[in-house]
């Protein structure tokens, strides 16, 4: 048996294969507040499976084990070569593109998780918790500041702008290359700004990458 692999499609045609997805928390002072929590003192990073991608104008499926959905948009950043050991004025040499994505989060298995002291994993990373719009190359993109915003059926529920980040994109793959090492078509999603809530079947949900690219889903029952 094969499975179908989803790739990441840059906006001039190319692909590249999905690795890992390193996701960082609370990289927003303003997310971490609505948390109930401080913005850590060292990153906190946790992973998604390349089967969490979801390619843009599908559907986001919500699983049934779940009855509190989040959305979290992000900015992804995708890494175009291996990278270890890398300082921050590197790093950025090593990204590919960048692309608007959602960290889809089961807040009530998480919370669940947080109280007993386990790990996210299935609370973060179940196959589909990664829809992303294609892939903005970075010789069109720069390197920011970018503005990054959620709607809702037509509703705005999140703008952030990577100027309000903790932490810079440089730090991050810094920090991921030092403690990972990265590979070409590896992600790095960069947190959330405020604004996260529950997705309902039926809702449709546009990202944004202002300037550079918007995708769209519309939000069902998984089959
Ligand atoms: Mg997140």
């Amino acid at each position: 048996m094969t499975l179908p692999r989803t790739p990441w499609t840059f906006t001039d045609g190319h692909t590249l294969d999905v690795g890992t997805l390193y996701c960082i928390g609370r990289n927003y002072a303003a997310h971490a507040a609505e948390m109930g929590a401080q913005v850590p003192s060292d990153p906190i990073v946790f992973l998604k499976p390349p089967a969490a991608v979801v390619a843009g104008d599908t559907a986001i499926d919500l699983p049934s084990w779940s009855a509190d959905v989040h959305h979290e948009v992000e900015l992804v950043v995708v890494l175009g070569t291996d990278l270890d050991n890398a300082d921050p004025a590197a790093a950025l040499d090593a990204v590919a593109g960048y692309a608007v994505g959602l960290d889809l989060t089961a807040r009530d298995v998480q919370a669940g998780a947080k109280q007993r002291g386990e790990p996210w994993a299935v609370a973060k990373s179940w196959k589909g918790s990664a829809p992303v719009s294609h892939v903005v190359p970075r010789s069109t993109s720069g390197d920011g500041p970018f503005e990054i915003s959620l709607d809702v059926n037509g509703q705005r529920r999140q703008y952030g702008s990577t100027a309000q980040m903790e932490r810079s994109i440089a730090t991050l793959i810094a920090f991921c290359s030092r403690l990972f090492s990265l590979r070409a078509g590896d992600a790095i999603f960069t947190g959330t700004p405020q604004g996260v809530a529950r997705l309902q079947p039926g809702d449709a949900v546009a990202l944004h990458l202002h300037g550079l690219i918007h995708a769209h889903f519309t939000c069902r029952s998984a089959p």
